[in-house]
């Protein structure tokens, strides 16, 4: 079941997480989420989780396939951030997930004093198919678009869109033949559930979300542009740090902050830890505790508001700091 934000009604009561905290400022951001979650008094089992670089290191592989298992024991994930390891061969574990897990819908909340939009990825197909065709001379990378995915993807964007003002589907038909599938198909969904939509080129969206980005409420568009135009409107409302996202399957979800392990600060104690504090928030409401979530998305507008910011936002603060300050305003 899902409700207007793509989240399952799973129920209140007892959870059980995975924890995978990761590498670089993963562990400190992972910190500040769980202290944050934990101050709620919200009913968690946490099951800690090693995957990523240090794994790699010791046994050559950054997850194993009883990890997997462990996994699905649990109700979702909430993931730091992983550093990728220096291996030709490798092959992300952060796509592995998404695709064993069918975690489908990347959702990812754009939010400050001014803006306040959604940007909803395909997750699993597009040019991030895995297809490849590799040779000295000539390579391809095959651009997967399917009628299943790009409705589904759909049918989230409008669910969201649905209780706010309107979808903007971002496409490159104009030159991409298999966006037309995916134009179609997300024009068909939203003329079915009534959702005032438009339809923007990729380039003019990226373009808009610079000048304009207050126009935007909910975006819908493949993986890579997805992926681009994200971190572009990461930088529109001021930081990387601050920015949360859940992907979302019918079952399953995992639940990260949109940054990477940034070994340039890590150690440092300056990591800004609302992207992953904001991450949590949307864990409990993806659990149906809309309360919780709210209260926390509260409490960080409030400790910001106060000025409480990392080096990033261009604060003082530590880590530390703005996790204490976010939670005495959540026990306030
Ligand atoms: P990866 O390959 O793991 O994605 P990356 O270096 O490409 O790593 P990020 O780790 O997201 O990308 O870092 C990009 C920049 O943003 C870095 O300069 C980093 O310090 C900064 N940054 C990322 N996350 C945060 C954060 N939570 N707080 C402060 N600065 C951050």
């Amino acid at each position: 079941m899902e409700d207007s934000r793509g989240s399952k009604k799973a129920g209140g009561g007892h959870k059980r997480i995975t924890v995978i905290i990761g590498d670089g400022i993963g562990p400190e951001v992972i910190e500040s989420a769980l202290a944050v979650l934990d101050a709620t008094g919200a009913d968690l089992e946490i099951v800690p989780l090693e995957i990523g670089y240090k794994k790699w290191m010791r046994t050559g592989l950054a997850m194993l396939e009883e990890d997997l298992d462990t996994i699905k024991s649990t109700d979702c994930i909430l993931f730091g951030a992983i550093t990728t390891p220096p291996d030709p061969n490798y092959s992300s574990v952060l796509l592995r997930l998404r695709k064993e897990l069918d975690l489908y819908a990347n959702i990812r909340p754009f939010i400050n004093e001014k803006l306040d939009f959604i940007i909803v990825r395909e997750n699993t197909e597009g040019l991030y198919s895995g297809v490849e065709e590799l040779a000295k001379d000539e390579s391809r990378t095959v651009r997967i678009i399917t009628r299943r995915n790009s409705k589904r993807i759909a049918e989230i964007a409008c669910n969201l869109a649905l209780s706010r003002r309107r979808l903007t589907i971002v496409h490159k038909s104009n030159v991409l033949k298999s966006d037309h599938l995916f134009l179609s198909t997300c024009r068909e969904v939203a003329k079915m559930r009534g959702v005032p939509h438009e339809e923007m080129l990729v380039d003019t969206a990226a373009y808009n979300l610079v000048v304009r980005p207050e126009r935007f409420d909910v975006l819908v568009t493949t993986n890579l542009f997805g992926d681009i135009i994200s971190d572009v409107a990461a930088g529109i409302v001021g930081s990387l740090g601050l920015c949360a996202s859940a992907n979302i399957g019918d079952r399953f979800a995992l639940f990260e902050p949109i940054h990477g392990s940034a070994p340039d600060i890590a150690g440092l104690g300056i990591s800004n830890p609302i992207g992953a504090i904001r991450s949590a928030a949307m864990m409990m409401k993806w659990f149906g505790e809309n309360e919780i979530a709210i209260r926390i998305e509260e409490a960080v507008k409030q400790s910001l508001n106060r000025g409480i910011m990392t080096p990033d936002l261009g604060g003082n603060c530590s880590t530390s700091e703005v996790t204490k300050a976010i939670i005495n305003h959540l026990r306030a």
